[in-house]
């Protein structure tokens, strides 16, 4: 029998981590594990014996992983990547017990409105400058594919402008980026609200959508800013352009949209910080995935944490994302992994799984990645240690030895 021929094989790993869907373990772990690529998608994956059984290996390059560990690429599946400026001022203010207020009164750019201002003096070019940095940081760290929002324009011109970043991103470095509009982001100060509103419905979308610049619509749905009713018009628009709807949900108070969220079917709901036990469980049935950010509850010193573990209890399939913005300004998904286990008491396998598979799955991309399968694309680390668990064990260091990204080596650490 003619076995399909291999242009990449790791083998010999100590723990390969299919993360696939059946797995009972979550994890899927395979000891002397191994995997083979072809043309950038995973061509076998099993145990080294049993991958080098099922493929033809002539002229495929060999790493050997031995004593380390094999597993999918991260997804990140929620971050505000491309913006202008940094609010350092602002969080060295905010930990030392200060009042941001006292900054915004010298000019010193504080919250959404302030990255807004140092966004709109950036053109495409800057934008993309300012970006590829983190991007890099995060491949650097095992992130293979990125959900990036716009939402720090707020206006017709500058949010289509924030999306052609992701898109030119795409084009210049291997992490595949999504493209989300979240025009709906926040009131720029000088539109009333429902006025802004019409501006994203009538004007935003359809050029959006026209322009094919993005994959799904999100809006920020909190007290202070996009009402229940605002955002169901809002993400009511997206889906009529073909934008499938996200939501940040009740991020800092309790708004009522899990309704609407469920309803709309959401790819995903973001934040639930105040979401109730009731609303989490029509979330689940509803098939809305929750998506978990650690970083940015510990970043802002959240009063409440998004009780995780209530999720899980509620029937949610939980993904866990970085939330990189601003006000978080955070690269690592292990770093993520870390606070998921430690502070919201995922067990070790739930975070890798809610990193990978599960924030495919916030992207309605589980069909394309976030596991190690075959036929996936072959987006694959190599962990310079010997178990999965010491991704939250060892804390804040960086356990990426090499990246695979659609069957390339793009990472190399010596
Ligand atoms: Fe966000």
């Amino acid at each position: 029998m003619e076995r399909p021929r291999a242009d990449l094989v790791i083998e010999h790993a100590s723990e390969l981590l299919t993360c696939r869907t059946g797995a009972g373990d979550l994890v899927g772990r395979v000891r002397d594990g191994a995997v083979a690529v072809a043309a950038g998608r995973i061509l076998a994956v099993g145990t080294a014996d049993e991958v080098a059984a099922a493929v033809d290996r002539t002229g495929a390059r060999t790493i050997y992983a031995a004593g380390r560990v094999v597993m999918p690429g991260f997804v990140d599946c929620h971050t505000h990547l491309v913006f202008g400026g940094s609010r350092v001022d602002e969080y060295a203010t905010r930990v030392a017990g200060g009042d941001p207020a006292e900054l915004a009164g010298r000019g010193i750019p504080v919250g959404i409105v302030g990255t807004v201002g140092q966004t709109r003096e950036l053109g495409v070019d800057a934008l993309v400058g300012a970006a590829l940095p983190r991007l890099a940081e995060m491949l650097a760290a095992g992130t293979t594919t990125v959900e990036s929002k716009s939402g720090y324009g707020l206006t017709t011109e500058s949010e289509l402008s924030l999306l052609d970043v992701n898109r030119r991103l795409v084009e210049v470095q291997p992490v595949d980026v999504v493209s989300t509009f979240l025009g709906a982001h926040a009131f720029p100060p000088d539109v009333p609200p429902d006025r802004y509103v019409d501006l994203v419905v009538a004007e935003m979308i359809p050029r959006v959508a026209e322009a094919g610049l993005a994959s799904f619509c999100d809006v920020y749905c909190d007290e202070g800013f996009f009402t229940v009713e605002q955002s169901r018009r809002v993400l009511e628009a997206g889906i009529a352009h073909g934008l499938r709807p996200k939501i940040h949900l009740d991020q800092y108070s309790r708004t009522g949209a899990a309704e609407l969220t469920a309803e709309l079917r959401c790819v995903s709901a973001d934040h639930l910080n105040f979401t109730d036990p009731e609303e989490i469980r029509s979330l689940a049935e509803a098939g809305v995935v929750g998506v978990a950010m650690p970083g940015l509850d510990f970043a802002v010193a959240h009063p409440r944490p998004i009780d995780v573990r209530a999720v899980i209890a509620g029937g949610m399939t939980i993904a866990l994302a970085t939330d990189l913005c601003p006000g978080c300004w955070l690269t690592s998904m292990q770093f993520v992994i870390t606070l998921a286990c430690r502070l919201h008491r995922l067990s070790v396998a739930e975070a890798v799984r809610a990193a990978t598979l599960g924030a495919a799955q916030a992207l309605g991309l589980a069909d394309e990645i976030g596991s190690l399968e075959p036929g996936k694309l072959a987006d694959v680390l190599i962990l310079d240690v010997e178990r999965y668990e010491d991704l939250a064990y060892r804390l804040g260091r960086n356990a990426v030895a090499t990246v695979v990204k659609r069957g390339r080596v793009v990472v190399e650490r010596a």
